[in-house]
C-alpha cells in the first residue's frame, strides 16, 4: 500500500509540475494525494457580495505580480480606462519594478496593493511540493513569507496590506489559521482568468469576459511575453462595455470559504 502510494505520488508530481501555478481545475483529490495522506491542501474560493443593481454586475479584478516584470498591455488598459484593481505583489517583484511601483503610488484611487509574500513560496506549514515548488514547510517559514511580504509593501510606500495571497493559492488549514492570526484575510478567487498566465490570448479573453456578478478574477500582470496578457487586456474592455462595476477587495463585502474571511474575535 505504501509502495503503491509512493509510486503514484511520483507520477502525479511529474504530471502536475508542468501545470500552471494557479490552475483551479485540478481535482481536489489530486491535490490531497500530492500532499500526502495526512495533509489536506485547500484552494479557497472568494466571492463578492452581489450587486444591488441587476444591470450592473460587480467584479473584482485581482492580479498577481509574482516575480519578473510588468505587463504593459494590462497596466495601460487599467490606467487609460481608469479601472480599479487589486494587485498582489511579492517583495521580490517590488524590488525589481520601481517604475511600476511609482505608477501604482501615483494612482491610489485605482490600485490596492496587497501581499503576495516575500519570495513566492507556498504558504503551507508542512513540507510538500505544490506544482513542483517547495512549500514554506514550517509555521516559522510561513510567518516569514507573510510578514516580510507585508513589510516590503509598507516600505515601498503603500498602506499596510489587509489581504494575503500565497504562491500557488494553496494552503493547509493550520497555515490559513496562522495567517489570519497575523491579521490578514486570505484571498481566494472565483474565476481563474489565465491559468498562471499560460492560457492563450483567446481563451483568457473568453474566460474573463464571461465574469458574473460577484466574481473575483485572478490573473497575472507580471508576464509581458506571454500571450495571455493580451487576452486579459481585451477582456477588461469587454467587461467595461458590458457595464460591469469594477471594485477592489478593500471596497466591498467579501465571502471566502475555508475560514479565509469569516469574522472571528480578534481577527480582521
Ligand atoms: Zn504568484
Amino acid at each position: 500500500m505504501r509502495l503503491s502510494f509512493t509510486a503514484g505520488l511520483v507520477l502525479l508530481s511529474c504530471a502536475i509540475a508542468a501545470l500552471p501555478a494557479h490552475a483551479s481545475d485540478i481535482p481536489k483529490a489530486q491535490a490531497q494525494l500530492a500532499a500526502g495522506p495526512e495533509v489536506k491542501l485547500v484552494e479557497p474560493r472568494l466571492h463578492l457580495a452581489k450587486s444591488e443593481v441587476a444591470s450592473r454586475p460587480r467584479v473584482a479584478l485581482t492580479f498577481d505580480a509574482c516575480m519578473g516584470a510588468v505587463d504593459e498591455r494590462i497596466l495601460s488598459t487599467l490606467l487609460k480606462e481608469r479601472i480599479p484593481a487589486t494587485v498582489f505583489v511579492t517583495a521580490r517583484w517590488l524590488r525589481k519594478n520601481p517604475q511600476t511601483v511609482a505608477i501604482f503610488l501615483a494612482n491610489p484611487d485605482l490600485f490596492e496593493i496587497e501581499n503576495h509574500g516575500e519570495n513566492h513560496i507556498p504558504a503551507i506549514d508542512v513540507v510538500v511540493p505544490v506544482y513542483g515548488i517547495p512549500s514554506a514547510g514550517s509555521p516559522e517559514a510561513v510567518s516569514r513569507e507573510v510578514g516580510k511580504g507585508a513589510e516590503a509593501v509598507i516600505a515601498a510606500g503603500f498602506s499596510a496590506p489587509r489581504w494575503f495571497r500565497g504562491a500557488t493559492a494553496k494552503y493547509d488549514a493550520t497555515s490559513i489559521d496562522e495567517i489570519r492570526k497575523m491579521g490578514y484575510r486570505v484571498a481566494g478567487y472565483s474565476l481563474n482568468g489565465d491559468d498562471g498566465s499560460l492560457l492563450g490570448a483567446g481563451a483568457a479573453e473568453k474566460r474573463i469576459a464571461a465574469a458574473k456578478d460577484g466574481d473575483v478574477v485572478i490573473s497575472h500582470i507580471n508576464q509581458p511575453t506571454h500571450a495571455a496578457g493580451q487576452g486579459v487586456a481585451n477582456a477588461i474592455l469587454k467587461l467595461k462595455a458590458r457595464g460591469v462595476e469594477f471594485v477592489r477587495l478593500a471596497d466591498v463585502e467579501t465571502i471566502g470559504d475555508n475560514d479565509t474571511t469569516a469574522q472571528r474575535p480578534g481577527l480582521f
